[in-house]
């Protein structure tokens, strides 16, 4: 058997000390995690969390220059904890969800915010605003047994080296093994599923030219630059 036309390379991201990669199966994102980001946005914190998904081969490697995206005049950065699924499984017990967890990285969910702000308004999905090409820069990944369990630890981002976001693990509303347990009451979690579990307040626009660098306490930063006009 063949295929009618060329299949599409595995999308992966890199594993800190090896070259050996992780290859991406999902993109799942947690919408509002952080109490002080959800207030920014307008949101009530007592809300249940809530998914959307990005392509897997929006994953961008940390260290890359892309383009600044089409069809958006307000292009915002928002850093994450990334969690990356090892073990499958569904309705997975929060005690037991970290067993599932390969391991942890940096992730910047790069969000049109001005799409995103139409499709509140209008009812509509958030695909376009979210899940667009490129829009999944991330940082190179590190094994649980070595991360820890993240339950605490500054998380920050930087534009041209001005502070943008800062806040703490500790500050998540659903911490990492609640996303992965809750998570897998709705889908089937599969290896190669990437969780990013939501940011902190600070989030802004970049535009052209600008240099962002993310990062977690214990793990490796992303930078990555939209390029000039
Ligand atoms: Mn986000």
């Amino acid at each position: 058997m063949g295929y009618v036309i060329p299949p599409a390379s595995q999308a992966s991201v890199a594993v800190t000390g090896t070259l050996d990669r992780f290859p991406v199966r999902r993109i799942f994102c947690v919408g509002r995690n952080y109490a002080e980001h959800i207030r920014e946005m307008g949101n009530d914190e007592r809300d249940s969390p809530f998914y959307f998904t990005k392509p897997a081969d929006a994953v961008v490697e940390s260290g890359a220059e892309i383009a600044y995206p089409r069809a958006t005049a307000d292009l915002h950065h928002e850093v994450e904890l990334v969690l990356a699924v090892g073990t499958g499984g569904a309705d997975i017990a929060v005690g037991d969800a970290m067993s599932h967890v390969w391991g942890a990285g940096v992730g910047i969910d790069l969000t049109r915010r001005d799409l995103q702000a139409i499709a509140k308004k209008a009812g509509r999905p958030w695909d376009m605003a979210k899940g667009f090409d490129q829009s999944a820069p991330m940082g190179a990944l590190v094994p649980l047994a070595q991360a820890g369990w993240l339950t605490s630890g500054k998380i920050w981002l930087s534009v041209n080296g001005e502070s943008r976001q800062t806040g703490d693990l500790s500050e998540m509303i659903w911490p990492a093994a609640d996303c992965v347990a809750h998570l897998s009451t709705l889908v089937d979690l599969a290896p190669g599923d990437l969780i990013m579990t939501g940011t902190p307040a600070g989030v802004s626009a970049v535009g052209q030219g600008d240099a962002l660098e993310a990062g977690i306490e214990g793990l490796p930063n992303v930078t990555v630059r939209i390029a000039s006009a």
